[in-house]
């Protein structure tokens, strides 16, 4: 599947954190998310590619708190036919509770997420010269 000639496919580059342009190195400088504080730190630039991955306007914030809501409500899904709701009792508190702390959880992954969103709307693949891709 992995051919070199190959264009990789866009969602499983996106969602693997790899770079915009040619979809095969990691953007971020830890593979993980940990530890927390570097989470965020990108390589200055492609290493396959040579494609510029730091900008100072990059952040990717508003993205962030559009997908940040979005699994807020999205966590109903699951707490819904697993707890249930009723207007009745504090159940809804609790689901508000519960989907805050799983928010919080993943928000490492969200900005990371939302940060790589951020670039592949910015940088097109084969954005860089460098790469060459028969298509
Ligand atoms: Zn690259």
């Amino acid at each position: 599947m992995a051919s070199p000639n190959k264009k990789p496919m866009l969602l499983p580059a996106l969602f693997t954190m790899k770079c915009p342009s040619c979809r095969k190195s990691s953007v971020f400088l830890n593979k993980s998310i940990f530890p927390l504080g570097k989470c965020l730190a990108l390589k200055d630039e492609c290493e396959v590619c040579g494609e510029k991955l730091k900008s100072e306007s990059n952040n990717g914030g508003g993205i962030n708190y559009a997908l940040t809501m979005m699994l807020f409500f999205l966590n109903l899904l699951w707490y819904w036919p697993i707890f249930g709701l009723s207007y009745k009792d504090n159940s809804v508190f609790y689901y508000l509770a519960t989907s805050t702390v799983v928010v919080v959880l993943l928000q490492p992954y969200l900005m990371r997420l939302s940060r790589m969103l951020y670039l592949y709307l910015y940088i097109g693949f084969g954005h860089s010269r460098r790469v060459s891709v028969e298509d």
